[in-house]
């Protein structure tokens, strides 16, 4: 099943909505993936304000 992108909190998922805030507004045309594995020493995660783990897009289309 092809990864899509939340549109909400850019999540990267495979199914029918997005699991962690629910939207099923999403994009399959995402630009750049980015892993957050602790995203309390991410700068990146900080940056752009992703405060769980998991996989992100940089940019939806
Ligand atoms: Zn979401």
């Amino acid at each position: 099943m092809a990864e899509k992108a939340c549109k909400q909190c850019k999540t990267i998922f495979t199914g029918s909505k997005c699991p962690k805030c629910g939207s099923e507004e999403f994009s399959d045309s995402y630009k750049g993936k980015i892993v957050i594995l602790n995203p309390e020493q991410s700068e990146i995660a900080k940056n752009l304000k992703f405060n769980e783990k998991g996989s992100y897009a940089i940019k939806t289309g």
